[in-house]
């Protein structure tokens, strides 16, 4: 039987030359019940089996990766975005607020079962004055019989509905093709662009604007005029030591109405959203209150996109300074966030701009890490010696060959080691493998990813 990675190892190996791309979202609203959730974990399940796993993250399904064929996007199940107990309509209207303002194409579903509702027609009408590229579905349409039931949903005035079926699977494929048709053109980062795009994240008060401003501050920061160019985002470009950064906005900061307030998982989406777009990612922590859980969740999503990071201990004026209290704050991180072992930490005041000069460095260094590229021969030197520190495992009797490896993609750097049998690589080996990488080039900042897969 094929490992679950096995499928995304032959799309890593054929997208080896495409420039990184900013992917589409798609947001699917609708009533409860509707089914929203299972075709939500339809689209995106193997991944979420693969990413749920990060110790010590929750995950909240609201937001994950999918794929279409060749194309990536992000899914949105607005289902997950709960807003006290109000009634019903005023949900509706939140989530489809939601949707309208992030998503690119919105998946609208409806029942087929239970026909057209009032909130049907309510959330139609919010959708329809958006402007948005609505797709709508009817779910529930388990057999071929119950087909005629898609035919009163045309008067929704979104076109022809899409029949399918969350629990059989049916009728997906045709769903996605004409959710991708609507996917925008969407700018293409420039692989010669050596401009450094981070991003600030952390919970609220921990001090991101702040520390804009603070880095922004600095002497010999060239802030330029040119305001920002990306559509609802404000990004901010400057030059220190003749390197280009933009910083981009992560938006809690920017409020928009009692929603994006009140709803800590918009905030999230909002984080979502800057992550994506960025090099290297500034999780914040505030040394004035101490780790909290909410923290591991922002910091695991940094990880789970695949971005360079560095640990950003703010308010560092408020602890009494000594080499033996900053060692045992980071031993702190360091268990709390054993997933992000690779990322520097660098312990700074925004307020008093005390050690602010320590951290574009480490953004530099993790972001050239992040892109970085080793030549085969000498990653394959590398292999071979740490097969002759470390023999590989034998398993029932079958001992894992390694032949070769190779690096296949950048951002983040990742790996493809040809092997006789996948299954016999066991996670420890794997690890084993990822620090002598680490040791011999240096990965600091950025995760790396291998994939053992069988030499055809
Ligand atoms: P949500 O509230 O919109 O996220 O809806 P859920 O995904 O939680 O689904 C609500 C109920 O509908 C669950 O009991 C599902 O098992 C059921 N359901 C979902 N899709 C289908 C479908 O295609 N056919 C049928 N018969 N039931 C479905
Ligand atoms: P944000 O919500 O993450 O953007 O946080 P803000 O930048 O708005 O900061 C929240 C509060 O923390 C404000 O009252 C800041 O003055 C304060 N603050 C930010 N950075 C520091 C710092 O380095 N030291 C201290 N003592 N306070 C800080």
């Amino acid at each position: 039987e094929p490992s679950v990675l096995h499928g995304m190892i032959e799309v890593i190996v054929e997208r080896k030359d495409e420039p990184f791309m900013r992917k589409s979202i798609v947001a699917i609203v609708g009533r409860p019940n509707v089914g929203k959730s299972t075709i939500f974990n339809r689209l995106v399940g193997e991944r979420i089996s693969i990413v749920e796993d990060i110790p010590g993250v929750t995950r909240d399904r609201i937001y994950s990766q999918a794929e279409w064929l060749t194309t990536n996007f992000n899914l949105i199940d607005t289902g997950g975005i709960e807003i006290g107990d109000e009634p019903l309509l005023v949900q509706m209207r939140e989530q489809a607020e939601v949707a309208i303002n992030e998503a690119d194409v919105i998946i609208f579903m409806v029942n087929g079962r239970e026909g057209m509702t009032a909130a049907d027609e309510e959330v139609a009408k919010l959708l329809f004055k958006s402007n948005k590229p609505v797709v709508l579905a009817v779910n529930k349409v388990d057999n071929p019989e119950m087909r005629d039931q898609i035919y009163e949903f045309y008067s929704l005035g979104f076109g022809e509905p899409f029949p399918i079926s969350g629990t059989h699977g049916l009728g997906l494929g045709d769903l996605l093709d004409e959710v991708v048709k609507h996917f925008p053109e969407l700018e293409q980062a420039d692989e010669d662009d050596l401009t450094i795009h981070f991003s600030l994240i952390g919970r609220p008060n921990v001090g991101k604007s702040s520390l804009v401003n603070a880095l922004l501050n600095q002497e010999r920061v060239i802030v330029s005029d040119i305001a920002g160019t990306t559509r609802d985002a404000v990004d901010t470009p400057f030059t220190k030591d003749g390197r280009d950064y933009v910083i981009i906005d992560t938006a809690g900061m920017r409020k928009r109405g009692k929603i994006y307030e009140t709803t800590e998982k918009y905030s999230i989406l909002r984080a979502l959203k800057a992550i994506e777009r960025s090099d290297v990612v500034l999780t914040l922590i505030d040394a004035e209150t101490g780790i909290i859980e909410q923290d591991k969740k922002i910091a695991g999503y940094a990880h789970e996109a695949g971005k360079a990071v560095v640990i950003v201990v703010n308010k560092w004026d408020t602890v009494e300074k000594s080499e033996k209290a900053m060692k045992e704050f980071e031993d702190q991180i360091r268990a709390h966030f054993q997933f992000l072992d690779y990322a520097p930490i660098v312990f700074l005041s925004a307020k008093t701009k005390k050690r602010i000069h320590t951290l574009l460095p480490r953004v530099l260094e993790a972001s050239e890490n992040h892109a970085k590229r080793v030549e085969t021969n000498v990653l394959n030197d590398v292999i071979m010696d740490a097969l002759a520190m470390n023999p590989t495992p034998t398993v029932k009797g079958q001992r894992l060959k390694i032949l070769y490896a190779t690096q296949v993609a950048v951002k983040p750097p990742s790996f493809v080691v040809f092997v006789n049998d996948p299954e016999l690589m066991h996670f420890s080996y794997e690890r084993f493998l990822e620090n002598r990488i680490r040791e011999a080039f240096g990965f600091e900042g950025t995760p790396i990813k291998i994939f053992a897969r069988r030499r055809k």
